[in-house]
């Protein structure tokens, strides 16, 4: 799964920016998802306790889901970090509206250059919005994409570009890279690493809970994995470098 975020301003254009990749991307054959964040503190899908979705939450319920003939909502009572987000994902491209913490590249809308400056970081990789109107090729040597006047434009640039979200270790847990896991996502962004280069790609071992790969710093990967052979290692049947899958149901 790949990703891009697109930051901005209010009315800067980002929400037309990710119709129109969305839109883009669809008619190419990909599956799409996409993440908008919120900003105002009061925002709640159904704030009316009185309703049954909020009678639910009024009575301690933690995860509530409204499901409906053409819809299903899962309603969460607390704000999930953007890693524990995407793994609801299986799509081949998510699209990150207002998502600003999420390691992979960035497109910038904007009114004009020093909004750009404001959100300038290692993983931005273009600019957008209502600054294209002024007709620029290029800001801060970043390009500048005109979304509506050249929407395929737009769309090459995230097929190109767009990489599956680096995770958001601390330095201590893991810097194995080299970098940090937010300075790789920028290295990557700006095309002077590969996303290979995350050592977690190439991990040993692999926790999958509830058919979800969730990510283990390697220091977490040698005790899972010591561990685990440890003990296997002592039963009938174990033969050195064996492929183990262990199963726990609680
Ligand atoms: S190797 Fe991967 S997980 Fe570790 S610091 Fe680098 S990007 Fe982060």
């Amino acid at each position: 799964m790949k990703a891009i975020a697109i930051n901005g301003t209010s009315n800067s254009g980002k929400t037309t920016v990710c119709e129109v990749i969305i839109k883009g991307l669809r008619e190419r054959g990909y599956t799409v998802g996409s993440v908008k964040e919120i900003y105002s503190p009061d925002f709640a899908l159904d704030p009316d306790l009185s309703e049954d979705t909020g009678r639910h939450r009024a009575s301690g319920s933690q995860l509530v889901t409204a499901r409906a003939l053409h819809e299903t909502d899962l309603l969460y009572q607390v704000k999930l970090p953007i890693e524990e987000i995407l793994r609801h994902y299986d799509h081949d491209f998510v699209i990150l509206e207002g998502v600003a913490d999420c390691n992979c590249p960035r497109i910038i809308t904007a009114h004009g250059l020093d909004e750009v400056k404001e959100r300038l970081d290692g993983r931005v990789v273009a600019t957008s919005g209502v600054l294209a109107n002024e007709g620029s090729a290029e800001l801060l040597g970043l390009p500048v994409f005109n979304a509506l006047e050249n929407p395929a434009a737009l769309v090459d640039f995230v097929e190109e570009r767009a990489f599956e979200p680096l995770p958001n270790f601390d330095p201590e847990c893991c810097s194995q890279c080299g970098y940090t896991c937010r300075e790789l996502a920028g290295r990557i962004a700006r095309q002077e690493a590969q996303r290979a280069d995350c050592v977690l790609d190439s991990q040993a071992i692999e926790l999958v809970i509830n058919g979800v790969s969730i990510p283990m710093v390697p220091f977490v990967q040698s005790i899972l994995t010591n561990a685990l052979v440890g003990v296997v290692q002592e039963l009938d049947g174990y033969k050195k470098h064996s492929t183990i899958e262990v199963r726990l149901r609680r």
